[in-house]
């Protein structure tokens, strides 16, 4: 089974994934995560994407499908959560391509229903626990990025709801509830 996590920063995709992994062996596909991997370590890829990350805009759609194409050439068999990913219509139909391609298909994209209001407090709580446990914030994870990136959503990520929705794939799941609530509901649509 592969499935896309659609939602806003702070909806709690990366929170859901993980569980998912850890319940059902999944096999998350997170391309922030692999974008962060290439900043700390230094990479050239990781060195040019830095600022743009940093400033909460997206990065090219080049760079995340060529993250992506190389994952999936490595990775044998499915079940695959993408989390954060595909964030615009050309990265939508680029994984659409991949997929066919490896013989796999799409079986559910899960959209996690936030309010704004949520994901400020989320966003801003998350930066705050982490330099409380001694730790530093993500670089992106303060209040002049988040609004970049809540605006980066809604002008190019939120229309794969209706791309999707157009698709028959589209299941909306209500985020706001507690982690293990929400997880309840992300398993009622996958084992329907
Ligand atoms: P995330 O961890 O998913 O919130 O991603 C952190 C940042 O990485 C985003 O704000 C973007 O700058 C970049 N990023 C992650 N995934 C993508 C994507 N699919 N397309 C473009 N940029 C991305």
């Amino acid at each position: 089974m592969n499935i896309i996590l659609l939602g806003p920063p702070g909806a709690g995709k990366g929170t859901q994934a993980e569980k998912l992994v850890a319940e059902r062996g999944m096999i998350q596909l997170s391309t922030g995560d692999m974008l962060r991997a290439a900043k700390t370590s230094g990479t050239e890829m990781g060195k040019k994407v830095a600022a743009v990350m940093d400033a909460g805009e997206l990065v090219t759609d080049e760079i995340v499908i060529g993250l992506i194409e190389e994952k999936l050439e490595g990775e044998q068999g499915g079940g695959f959560i993408f989390d954060g990913f595909p964030r615009t219509l050309a990265q939508a139909d680029a994984l659409g391509a991949l997929l066919e391609k490896h013989g796999a298909s799409l079986d559910a994209v899960i959209e996690l229903a936030v309010n704004d209001e949520v994901l400020v407090t989320r966003i801003l709580g998350r930066a705050a626990e982490a330099v409380a446990a001694g730790g530093t914030a993500r670089a992106d994870d303060n209040e002049e990025s988040l609004k970049t990136r809540l605006m980066a959503y809604y002008k190019q990520t939120s229309p794969l709801i209706g791309y999707y929705h157009a698709k028959g794939a589209l299941q909306s799941v209500d985020g706001l509830g507690a982690i293990d609530e929400v997880a309840v509901a992300i398993a009622g649509v996958l084992d329907a």
